[in-house]
């Protein structure tokens, strides 16, 4: 209990100190609530500070509360499907379609010909059946739900074992974890072979009565070398075949295009590929390497697919229009074969160092008279978001030592520039990789980077 004379009378009130935090860009109830909750914690602590330590207090919890409102920034990191800053940026043709689509009323469940209730996302699933070489196709919220919903339907019965290798057992950022997944998913997991090797024989001396569905899950996010073997796909769809148990790949990023024409990486298998060597499944994520909105794709043979959107699970992972109509705009893209123009991701992994010099050259060139020493650098770019890991894409990076802050300041100053820029320390510089910088956006980064430095 406080004296009633004591610190509490040097807690000011509410109303004085949102007046002498003059005007915010936050809604009220926001900034009202925030400073409640501050004075409230200087009461209960030992002793008050003076107003304007208050002051700074509650301007700092306010950038902080700012900083967390989702927000565009810029990516400077070189790794072009960044879990962290939102993966794949959309096209312009879906951004378009999230305009249109979010202003008006759409079709989205009604029959334009026949004049009453109609399918949902018939022209998408068809399109993307297609992209995929696929029977039918269909799609979800994420692919961990495509995977959570493949696995419930092929375990709803008294098979409930789902067989996969140890090598696959893996965790895919965000605390996505195989096993933790298909037990939460009331599946049982069967294991087998080892780490490093896993045989056909393996799956085979595993499959059995209890067995539901085999899983192979695209090992994205690392790479094993040295002594490793597994199986062929074609050879674990032979065997599912023969013991008429259904085989479903987890690809992971999905790439639609074959992205080994594009860059110097390593080739990621694409669902068409897959599903010729007999698997009978894929799911794939809608915003990585792809390039579409947040999604989960299943493609594969008709039946399964009819069956899966008949699972009453499917209504709970379904999509939104909004989702929907910016994954048709980007799907049409690889239709038309313009993904290497309209595709961001596409675009980012094929554009030359040259190009990323000259872009660099005009950044440099109003840097001048700087405080800073600033040079054009040699970049290591990544797909990322668990794509071809072990490549890295020659590129170009602005290279940056200030003269008069740390690279910790500096870089903390650039990301409070609104839009954040987001780099990286490396080699006692602070480095802007260009690939994965737009165009359009290095005039910000110059704008940011000479408020700053001036
Ligand atoms: C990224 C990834 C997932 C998860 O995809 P989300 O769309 O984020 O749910 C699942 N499996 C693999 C192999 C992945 O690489």
């Amino acid at each position: 209990m406080h004296k009633p004379d004591q610190p509490l009378r040097a807690v000011p009130a509410v109303e004085r100190t949102l007046q002498a935090l003059g005007p915010i860009d936050l809604p009220r109830p926001v900034v009202v609530n925030l400073v409640r909750r501050e004075l409230a914690a200087l009461r209960s602590g030992k002793a008050i500070p003076g107003f304007e330590a208050i002051l700074d207090r509650v301007r700092d919890a306010l950038r902080v509360l700012c900083d967390s409102r989702l927000q565009p920034v810029i990516n400077g990191t070189g790794i072009i499907v960044h879990t962290n800053l939102g993966r794949a940026p959309l096209s312009a043709a879906a951004a378009e379609a999230l305009r249109e689509m979010g202003q008006n009323y759409s079709n989205l469940e009604y029959d334009l010909s026949r004049g009453e209730r109609g399918g949902r996302a018939a022209y998408l699933e068809h399109s993307l059946a297609i992209v995929c070489d696929a029977q039918a196709a269909t799609v979800v919220n994420n692919c961990a739900a495509a995977l959570v919903l493949i696995l419930r339907h092929f375990t709803r019965g008294e098979r409930k074992q789902v067989v996969i290798s140890r090598g696959e057992l893996v965790q895919i950022g965000g605390g996505f974890r195989i096993p933790e997944i298909l037990e939460a998913s009331g599946a049982q997991l069967r294991e087998i072979g080892t780490t490093n090797k896993t045989s056909l024989g393996d799956y085979s001396k595993a499959i059995g009565r209890e067995t539901a569905m085999v899983l192979k899950v695209h090992r994205s996010n690392f790479f094993m070398g040295g002594f490793v073997e597994s199986p062929a796909t074609e050879e674990i769809a032979a065997l599912a075949r023969k013991k008429k148990i259904p085989f479903v790949e987890d690809l992971g990023s999905g790439a639609l295009a074959a992205i080994a024409k594009l860059a110097p990486v390593e080739p990621e298998p694409t669902p068409s590929e897959i599903l010729k060597k007999g698997v009978d499944l894929v799911c794939f994520s809608g915003d990585k390497l792809l390039g579409g909105p947040q999604a989960g794709i299943i493609a594969g043979k008709n039946k399964l697919v009819s069956a899966l959107k008949r699972e009453p699970f499917f209504r709970a992972l379904r999509c939104d229009k909004l989702i929907l109509s910016a994954l048709q705009a980007t799907v049409d893209c690889y239709l038309r074969q313009q993904e290497t123009t309209e595709i961001p991701t596409i675009e980012m992994l094929r554009i030359t160092n040259e190009a990323l010099r000259i872009r660099g050259a005009t950044v440099l060139a109003a840097l001048e008279g700087l405080e800073v020493k600033a040079s054009l650098g040699e970049g290591k770019a990544q797909v990322g978001g668990g794509t071809s890991p072990r490549s890295i894409i020659p590129s170009v990076t602005i290279d940056l030592l200030p003269r008069k802050m740390t690279l910790a300041d500096f870089a903390a100053r650039l990301r409070a520039a609104p839009p954040g820029l987001i780099g990286y320390i490396a080699g006692g510089r602070f480095r802007i990789d260009l690939r994965t910088v737009f165009p359009r956006q290095d005039e910000q980064v110059t704008r940011a980077l000479r408020s700053i430095l001036r």
